[in-house]
């Protein structure tokens, strides 16, 4: 009769032991708390550290535009917005970022939601049904798997990036009416990007539909920023489903999905977490807007952005690490070693450089690694610092 309960307090137990096995190590580098702007530089328990591990590509969290932008709205409409986007909680300026988002993507329409984790939990169960057959990258964001299990459809996942092995999916269920196939245009682990034309192809060939979601590709892909499809050369409104979120590139908060006019219209009627949640408030809408300006209008950044990728990857490569397959902002340093990768977070920790460790069961214990991102900021003098300290802890610790 007590076995739930016992079942419960073991699973706390697991994850407190876990917890305080890394705390005794000094192997914790979780929730550490920033005392500055995220920037390439920043300040956190008094020390100035080179960042690695911010999704804050392009550095909007602080363009003086964004700031300016937001803190107007605040002036105007205050701090929260008062309610859900049905009710009462729908300004000129959520709209606006709807028309601007939709144009960003070149698509009909756009909704806006409060986060992009949200997005994918709200939309999904709305774009199935029961007869639906949902076909996921294996390493597709926790927000689509979560938002599939919610669903009603069946689910079938492919391996990573497999073609061949998504090709059997859609051969397989082919007399399925309805599929949908979901990835991740950017891998927010591995960095690397999914091969689109192909499931294009396979798409229209097995008459699927296809989603994506653009949270890291959004402002760092493509020529001017647009996403997977523009660096692939093709139209988003190719793509069924749109996803992407304002909180990595862009600086701010708030996910969105870009499609037709009529299946923004549904979703804005059917999604719960659109309907049933207080909206964004009205600074951060500004702050969004002002972002996708700028952009559009500095494209300077992206290009520092993609200088920096390039030295940092190459450098990194020089020293012997493997990166695996990234080709974007995510850069993935494969330690493949989980107490390794503690060690060398720590090592890094000490002499300044932010990197964040991702192990088990984030991902496999053969992959663990350290999960690096630089920003348009980051200067090459910052670079060349950060791979100073990992050419010094590599060695020590004999990975390269
Ligand atoms: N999708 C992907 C691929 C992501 O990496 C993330 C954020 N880690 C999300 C969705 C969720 O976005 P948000 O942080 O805006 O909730």
């Amino acid at each position: 009769m007590n076995k739930p309960r016992s079942n419960f307090k073991n699973k706390v137990n697991s994850v407190i032991k876990r917890f305080d096995w890394a705390r005794r190590h000094n192997y914790y580098f979780y929730m550490r708390n920033l005392e500055s702007f995220s920037g390439p530089r920043i300040k956190i328990n008094g020390r100035d550290m080179i960042m690695l591990g911010s999704n804050n590509y392009l550095g909007l969290t602080f363009h003086p535009k964004v700031k300016e932008a937001a803190i107007k709205a605040i002036k105007k409409y205050g701090v929260g917005s008062g309610g859900a986007r049905h009710l009462s909680g729908t300004y000129t300026l959520h709209e606006e970022l709807e028309r601007e988002i939709a144009e960003f993507k070149g698509t009909e329409s756009a909704v806006v939601f409060n986060t992009g984790f949200m997005t994918n939990l709200g939309s999904i169960m709305c774009l199935v049904n029961e007869d639906t057959m949902l076909i996921n990258d294996e390493k597709n964001h926790a927000s689509i798997v979560d938002g599939c299990k919610i669903s009603t459809a069946r689910i079938r996942v492919f391996l990573h990036n497999d073609m061949q092995y998504l090709e059997e999916i859609l051969s397989s269920y082919a007399k399925t009416q309805d599929k949908l196939i979901i990835v991740d245009s950017v891998f927010s682990m591995d960095g690397d990007i999914a091969n689109l034309p192909e499931i294009y192809e396979l798409a229209r060939r097995y008459r699927a539909r296809i989603m994506i979601d653009e949270a890291h590709a959004t402002g760092v892909l493509g020529k001017t920023g647009r996403g997977a499809p523009e660096h692939f050369n093709m139209a988003s409104a190719k793509i069924d489903i749109v996803m992407g979120t304002f909180s990595k590139a862009v600086g701010g908060l708030g996910g969105f999905i870009a499609s037709t006019e009529d299946m923004v219209t549904y979703l804005k009627h059917t999604s719960r977490e659109f309907i049933f949640s207080t909206s964004l408030p009205p600074s951060i809408i500004a702050a969004n807007i002002a972002a996708i300006e700028v952009v559009q209008k500095e494209p300077h950044l992206l290009k520092q952005l993609w200088r920096n990728i390039k030295y940092m990857k190459e450098g990194l490569g020089n020293l012997g690490y493997d990166t695996g397959n990234s080709q974007s902002a995510i850069i993935p340093v494969l330690i493949r070693d989980e107490i390794k990768t503690y060690k060398m977070t720590r090592m890094l920790d000490k002499t300044g450089i932010f990197v964040s460790p991702v192990v088990f069961p984030a991902v496999k214990k053969s992959e663990s690694r350290l999960r690096l991102t630089v920003i348009a900021l980051h200067s090459l003098a910052d670079l060349d610092r950060a791979l100073e300290a990992f050419k010094k802890a590599g060695r020590k610790l004999g990975i390269i």
